[in-house]
C-alpha cells in the first residue's frame, strides 16, 4: 500500500506542525489572554487520552513531523504525562506510517517542577515557557495569580533535567516594557531563549488591548541601544526570526532574541502550521475561523478514511494569511476564540 499523500494547502504550503491543545483550562487568567471568569469547556466535550493519541498518530501518516502540546495549561491535564510518554514513543520510531521528529510543549511553568524530569524521560528536548516578568508584584496583577516563585522553581527544574528552555514574553506598554532587557539578560544568564510576542486580538477579554500593545519594532529599537542584534540563522520552524545578541564588551551574551510579529510584520508565507483544539475542532490558522470537525472524524466509523478526508478539505480551506488590527481603542477581536482554545 502506497503512504498516504503529505498535506500540502492550496497555496502549496507544507504543512508538517500540529500544535495540539490538550484541555482549554489554565491555573493562572492571563488578563491578555482571558477574563478572570473564564467560561471553560465540557469536559464531555473534550477529547480522550486515547483520541488524541489515535488522531495525532493519524496526522503523523501524513507527514506532520513535530507536534506542540499546548492549551490552556497542558500540564492541568489529569493524564497528561500519560500521552507524553505515548507520542514521545512515536519519536523517531520509523516502524509505521510517518515519522514524529520532534514532540515540544508549552507550557506557564507552574507545575514544571513536578512533571519536567518525566517529559525529559519521554524524550522532550525542548520547552518554551511563558513568562512576562521577573517581578512578583507585577506577575500577581498580570496573571491574576502568586506563582512568580513555582514558575521560577519550575524553569530551574527544568534545567536540571536537561531541557532547552525557550521563554515566550508577551511585550506590553506599560506592564513589562521596561523589563524587557532585564528578563533578555536575565534568561541568557540562565542559558535560556527569549522571544518576544506582540498581543494578538483574540477573544474578549476584560481590558482594551490596545492600551498595552507594543509593537516590536519599538522594542527591538531600545534593546539596539544597549545590544548590537545580529540577524541569527537559527530557525525553530516556527514564525519567530532570530537574533544573536553582542554586548557592549562585543562578547555575545550567549542567547538569542526572537521576535514574533504577528501584527507589525505578517509572516504567513512560510506557515507550516495547523492547529487544534481539544475538542478536536482543526483550526486551519490561528486569525481566522476556517475550521474542521475532528471530532466527528475520530468517532465515525471508519476512523482513518474520515480523519484523512477531514485533512484533505483542511487544506482546501486554510487561507493564505491571517490580518490582524490593533490601531485603535475598542477594536473588536479577530475572532472571538481565545488564545487558550487554539494554543500556541
Ligand atoms: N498556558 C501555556 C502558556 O501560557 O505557555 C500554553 C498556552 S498559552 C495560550 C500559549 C502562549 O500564548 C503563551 O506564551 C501566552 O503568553 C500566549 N498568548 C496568550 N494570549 C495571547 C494573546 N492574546 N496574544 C499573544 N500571545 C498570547
Ligand atoms: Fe493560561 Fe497560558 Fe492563557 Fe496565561 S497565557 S492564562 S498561562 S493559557
Amino acid at each position: 500500500m502506497s503512504s498516504p499523500a503529505p498535506l500540502v494547502d492550496q497555496f502549496a504550503r507544507r504543512i508538517t506542525y500540529l500544535r495540539l491543545s490538550v484541555t482549554d483550562r489554565c491555573d493562572l487568567r492571563c488578563s491578555y489572554c482571558m477574563p478572570e471568569q473564564m467560561t471553560f469547556l465540557p469536559r464531555k466535550d473534550v477529547l480522550s487520552l486515547e483520541e488524541l493519541y489515535e488522531m495525532a498518530l493519524g496526522f503523523i501518516a501524513r507527514g506532520i513531523t513535530k507536534i506542540r502540546l499546548t492549551g490552556g495549561e497542558p500540564l492541568v491535564r489529569r493524564d497528561m504525562m500519560e500521552l507524553v510518554r505515548a507520542l514521545g514513543r512515536k519519536i523517531g520510531d520509523t516502524n509505521g506510517n510517518g515519522h514524529l521528529e520532534e514532540l515540544t510543549i508549552t507550557t506557564n511553568g507552574t507545575r514544571l517542577s513536578e512533571f519536567a524530569d518525566g517529559l525529559a524521560e519521554a524524550g522532550i528536548k525542548r520547552v518554551n515557557v511563558s513568562l512576562d516578568t521577573l517581578d512578583r508584584e507585577t506577575f500577581t496583577a498580570l496573571s491574576r495569580r502568586d506563582s512568580l516563585p513555582q514558575v521560577l522553581n519550575g524553569l530551574q527544574a527544568a534545567k536540571e533535567a536537561g531541557l532547552k528552555v525557550k521563554l515566550n514574553v508577551v511585550a506590553l506598554k506599560g506592564i513589562n516594557e521596561a523589563e524587557i532587557p532585564e528578563i533578555i539578560s536575565w534568561a541568557h544568564g540562565q542559558g535560556f531563549d527569549a522571544t518576544l510576542i506582540e498581543v494578538m486580538p483574540l477573544g474578549d477579554v476584560e481590558e482594551d488591548r490596545f492600551d498595552h500593545y507594543l509593537p516590536l519594532v519599538a522594542v527591538r529599537e531600545s534593546l539596539e541601544q544597549r545590544w548590537t542584534l545580529t540577524p541569527s540563522d537559527h530557525r525553530s520552524g516556527g514564525p519567530a526570526r532570530y537574533f544573536d545578541v553582542v554586548g557592549s564588551t562585543g562578547q555575545k551574551t550567549g542567547g538569542r532574541i526572537g521576535l514574533i510579529t504577528p501584527l507589525t510584520n505578517n509572516f504567513c508565507d512560510g506557515c507550516n502550521r495547523i492547529r487544534v483544539t481539544a475538542t478536536g475542532q482543526l483550526y486551519a490558522c490561528l486569525g481566522g475561523n476556517e475550521q474542521v470537525d475532528l471530532r466527528a472524524a475520530m468517532r465515525s466509523e471508519d476512523t482513518e478514511a474520515a480523519l484523512s478526508d477531514a485533512l484533505d478539505l483542511a487544506m482546501r480551506i486554510k487561507p493564505e494569511r491571517h490580518n490582524f488590527i490593533i490601531d485603535k481603542p475598542g477594536g473588536a477581536p479577530a475572532v472571538s476564540r481565545h488564545m487558550s482554545m487554539t494554543g500556541g
